[in-house]
């Protein structure tokens, strides 16, 4: 789930990589566009209109009289042009002169035909055409000039009219468009690749890229892209080179984002429900720890619960409740709500791991099948229910037990006065009971014994000590043997 999340989100970056990249890509071929269309074409457009109007007013007859061909309008078309550090001559094919606006002093070593516009009178055109860009003579500088070629009525060649324009405004203008992204914008010769002007050059390595490729969002990722237009109105060509590490950094953009969000919410998810899934099986293994305990337990924890958990606390305190509450049912005769046989023998258990003293004492009532045959087996339940009462009122309701139909036992501190004298409490006690369904009084016969024995041996001694009560007649009670000193039949 978790890698399908993160392919799903990685897939989603790819597709708004893809989108930022055409836009991104759309925002520089406009950038282009305004340096061709509108900056760069003023350029020339502007220059083209200077030359033309310089040529047309231009006065050929002075022209072929040597005069200079400076006229009034030169200064006024300067001007127009607003281009600092420009000049406007004319090269008279005759005289060899040149003129100029502003003044331009003409060293000894110039050679007019050395000059790159020389050209345009070798090969005269009849348009305007583009030079250069060559170095400046005397600067170095680099410059391109239009310059077109004069001639006579007549058809002979009279010299070249040339205006500059400056690279400095050509870079100008796209450094001013490129606004200081950390791109490469150049022009560069048609002919020879040469360039003319770059911003960025540090940026350019444009070698072995296919310009403006449409699968550049894949593409640019290694090698950056190239987006190329050829100038209509120039022998050049302008380009604009998007280096690789934008296309990364959009990418990573991207990717941090959108991926590192959701990777990092599926991976809390993930660890969430892992805690969780941790926090059940703890509970259920604690749970059923808890079932297992109670299910061996011989007695229920009297003691504070040992839960500590997230969910299930209050559970198994309600179900070690409830466990208590049933092993106390457990313990109890239904009939008579005294303790029963079953907790007869746990407690014996218990006793048995204290290495107490005790001492037991066994009840029997007499002739109890003759009562039940007598009066009623209902009168026989409450007969079993008040003798129960009366044991219990004697030495208290957790050490008096019902350990057969009509048969009692008691768990008494080992004291031989304190037990004679618990015997014949009893036995006094149910002698003196009134009975509404009769006036013949019912009897106990008992016997006991004690010391630290074995709870199995005692139990024998103390049946014994019963039995022989029985067969003396019953209505009495007897010690053990091992007590018989002490013995006091009633
Ligand atoms: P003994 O003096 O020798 O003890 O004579 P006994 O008649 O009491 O004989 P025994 O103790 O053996 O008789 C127990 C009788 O108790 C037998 C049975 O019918 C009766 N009994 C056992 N459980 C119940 C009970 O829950 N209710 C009633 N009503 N009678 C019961
Ligand atoms: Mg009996």
């Amino acid at each position: 789930m978790g890698i399908l999340i993160f392919c799903l989100t990685l897939l989603l970056s790819v597709g708004h990589y893809h989108n930022y990249i055409h836009l991104r890509m759309n925002t520089y071929h406009d950038m282009l566009n305004v340096i061709k269309n509108i900056y760069l074409l003023e350029l020339v457009v502007k220059s083209e209109r200077q030359l033309t109007s310089l040529s047309a007013l231009l006065d050929k007859t002075d022209i072929e009289n040597g005069q200079s061909a400076i006229n009034h309008t030169w200064p006024i078309v300067h001007k127009i042009k607003m281009e600092a550090d420009h000049y406007i001559y004319f090269y008279n094919a005759q005289t060899g002169n040149i003129d100029s606006y502003p003044e331009w002093k003409r060293p000894d070593d110039f050679d007019p035909v050395t000059r790159p516009w020389y050209a345009l009178i070798e090969q005269p055109t009849d348009k305007p055409s583009w030079i250069g860009p060559y170095p400046e003579f005397g600067s170095d500088k680099p410059v391109i000039s239009l310059g077109q070629t004069i001639v006579s009525t007549d058809g002979r060649t009279l010299g070249v009219l040339l205006v500059d324009m400056s690279l400095d405004s050509i870079h100008c203008v796209m450094e001013r468009v490129s606004g200081g992204l950390d791109v490469a914008i150049f022009m560069r010769s048609k002919e020879n690749n040469e360039m003319i002007s770059v911003i960025n050059e540090q940026l350019l390595k444009i070698e072995h890229i296919i310009p403006n490729d449409n699968s550049v969002a894949l593409s640019g990722l290694t090698q950056g892209a190239l987006i190329l237009y050829s100038l209509p109105y120039l022998p050049w060509e302008i380009g604009l080179y998007i280096p690789a590490h934008r296309f990364r950094q959009a990418f990573m953009n991207e990717l941090v984002i959108q991926v590192l969000p959701v990777t990092a919410i599926t991976l809390i998810t993930f660890l969430g429900i892992l805690f969780l899934l941790k926090i059940f099986y703890q509970e259920l293994r604690l749970v059923e720890k808890e079932v297992r305990r109670l299910g061996k337990a011989a007695q229920p924890h009297s003691v504070a619960l040992p839960f500590s958990s997230w969910f299930v606390e209050k559970s198994l305190k309600a179900l070690n409740k409830k466990h208590q509450s049933q092993y106390q049912t457990l313990r109890r005769d239904p009939l008579t709500r005294v303790l029963n046989r079953r907790a007869f023998d746990q407690d014996k258990k218990v006793l048995l791991t204290t290495n107490q003293s005790y001492a037991l004492i066994l009840i029997d009532i007499d002739h109890f099948k003759h009562i039940n045959d007598s009066w009623g087996h209902q009168f026989g339940d409450t007969v079993l229910c008040r003798i129960a009462e009366l044991i219990a009122s004697v030495v208290g309701e957790d050490h008096t037990y019902r350990i057969g139909g009509d048969e009692f036992a008691c768990i008494v501190p080992a004291d031989v006065e304190h037990l004679e004298s618990t015997l014949n409490k009893i036995q006094h006690c149910a002698s003196h009971q009134q009975w509404r369904e009769t006036e013949c009084p019912i009897t106990l016969s008992m016997g006991a014994a004690m010391g630290p024995d074995e709870p199995t041996t005692l139990f024998q001694q103390a049946d014994a000590a019963l039995y022989q009560s029985k067969h003396m007649g019953r209505n009495c009670w007897h010690l053990s043997a091992d007590q018989a000193d002490n013995q006091t039949p009633q």
